[in-house]
């Protein structure tokens, strides 16, 4: 029996999800000079993760990097295994019988929740919901959002509500040439709302948005931004935080806001209010939302670990819609520990662990290893992290009894599972690209499982 990672047995390594974290831990695994063949599975029948049902329509640059993806799919020992679920379609298990090592690169698919009492109301929505809606996400294709009423709260103050902020404003002559969902396109173009209100529960230092993403929000073409002055002024510990050399990031934004706050009146036909201090206590309405009831908050605690309390002092906003956007978890796959209060697989390194002890072969990485943080950059290092331990425990690692990728595909195929390739996806990409040329866009995508697998018979 040959040692595995070498020529006469390559190291088998399954990773479960194509987004970043999983196309950057292929490529750490294929500059490790050891004979490697990679098999990348995703539940969705197309690659990318959140590169193409997250990233915003309107932000092109930030998808140029399937193009890096691209060139790492066409390595000799690299197969795509799309629309192949893993912990429903095969199990985690199984899998391990075809791969020395399963590598979980699965993402945080799942949303916190606000715990506030009317969060399920219609009209009260996910934020993840709304960007794989407009990003023709398969699973939510079908989402409504009522666009007729004319103001909407947005909870929450990373890039991805500013993002949501950000569609809810522009106008369709904004959105026209990006590769947005066809469907959200033409309801945007009906929306009557005129007020977004974008709430966090902190101070400005805390804010979490980027610079970049904020100063998007001063160059739209109907809409401006408001901020009150009184929302700027900042307690001591704040204060402490934003003179902090290293917190640039704070530096740049309190500027940018201050410039909003500064702005004479608009008569833009949008605003988009930015509020601090506010957190959520209760979504209220009776067949749907007709107001959110905010708390008044002050900060306690140290510079850099100051939390929001609430001072008793609340108001009520009248709106007729609501996006949540207050974090991310990873979901459980049968099999695999999970860290249920971090919604992670709890891992070292990457190595996932059970009872403190790494188990042979599994591991993690990118949003379901550490969480829901960092930009997609930020998924390369974290990869190569775990890649390295991978090919640390490789020598330790028990070869697996069955090495071969295409018994695996037959018996997804008896199970009914249409395993979609590469070269399939390279087809529902061109014809992506063609459909969207008709009508001047980058790509108009394929929404719809079915609309995909026609693609793929042909
Ligand atoms: C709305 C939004 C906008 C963002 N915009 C930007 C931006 O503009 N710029 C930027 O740098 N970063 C942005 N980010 C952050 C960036 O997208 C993440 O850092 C990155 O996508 C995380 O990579 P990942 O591979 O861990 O997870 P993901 O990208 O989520 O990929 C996980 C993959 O796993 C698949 N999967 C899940 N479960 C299974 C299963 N059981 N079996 C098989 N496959 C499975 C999923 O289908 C998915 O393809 C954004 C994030 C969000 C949420």
């Amino acid at each position: 029996m040959h040692a595995t990672g070498t020529s006469e047995c390559p190291l088998r390594v399954a990773i479960v999800g194509s987004g970043p974290s999983g196309f950057y831990a292929a490529e750490s695994l294929y500059k490790a000079a050891v004979p490697v063949r990679i098999d990348l599975f995703d539940r969705l029948p197309v690659p990318f993760g959140l590169v193409r049902g997250g990233v915003a329509p309107d932000h092109p640059k930030i998808k140029t990097v399937t193009r890096i993806f691209d060139r790492i799919a066409a390595h000799e020992g690299f197969q795509f295994f799309g629309n192949v679920q893993v912990g429903r379609d095969i199990a985690v298990d199984e899998l391990r019988r075809y791969y020395d090592a399963v590598l979980f690169a699965c993402g945080a698919e799942a949303d916190r929740r606000l715990e506030v009492p009317g969060e399920s109301l219609p009209g009260s929505h996910t934020a993840t919901e709304f960007v794989g809606w407009y990003n023709g996400h398969p699973d939510y294709r079908d989402r409504e959002f009522d666009l007729s009423s004319e103001v909407a709260v947005i909870v929450g103050q990373g890039n991805v509500a500013v993002d949501v902020c950000r569609i809810l404003s522009k106008t369709v002559n904004e959105l026209k040439d990006t590769d947005i969902a066809q469907h959200a396109l033409e309801a945007l173009a009906a929306s009557r709302i005129r007020r977004i209100h974008l709430v966090g529960r902190r101070g400005p230092v805390q804010a979490r948005f980027t610079s970049q993403e904020l100063r998007e929000l001063g160059a739209l073409e109907a809409c401006a931004p408001v901020v009150d002055p009184a929302d700027l002024e900042l307690d001591a510990a704040s204060q402490a935080e934003l003179e902090h050399p290293d917190n640039k990031h704070s530096q740049k934004n309190l500027s940018i806001l201050r410039e909003f706050a500064e702005r004479p009146p608009s008569d833009a036909p949008k605003q988009c209010r930015i509020r601090f201090l506010r957190g959520p206590v209760e979504i209220r309405g009776t067949a749907r939302v007709e107001s959110v009831v905010f708390e008044r908050n002050a900060l306690e605690g140290e510079p850099f670990h100051l939390w929001a309390r609430g001072t008793g002092e609340t108001e009520t906003l009248a709106c007729g819609l609501v996006f949540r956007s207050v974090g991310y978890r990873g979901m459980a796959i049968p099999g695999v520990p999970f860290d249920e209060k971090r919604g992670v697989f709890p891992n070292v390194q990457g190595r996932i662990i059970e009872g403190g002890s790494p188990i042979p072969g599994l591991y993690a990485a990118g949003w379901i290893k550490r969480g829901p943080s960092g930009i997609i950059g930020t998924n390369k290092p974290d990869s190569a992290e775990t890649v390295k331990a991978l090919l640390e425990d490789m020598p330790a690692l028990p070869p697996c009894p069955r090495r071969d990728s295409l018994e695996l595909a037959r018996l997804l195929h008896e199970r009914g599972v249409r395993v979609v390739t590469y070269a399939d996806w390279q087809a529902i990409d061109a014809e992506e690209i063609a459909r969207g040329q008709q009508a001047g866009k980058p790509r108009e995508k394929f929404t719809r499982l079915e609309d995909f697998l026609e693609v793929c018979r042909r």
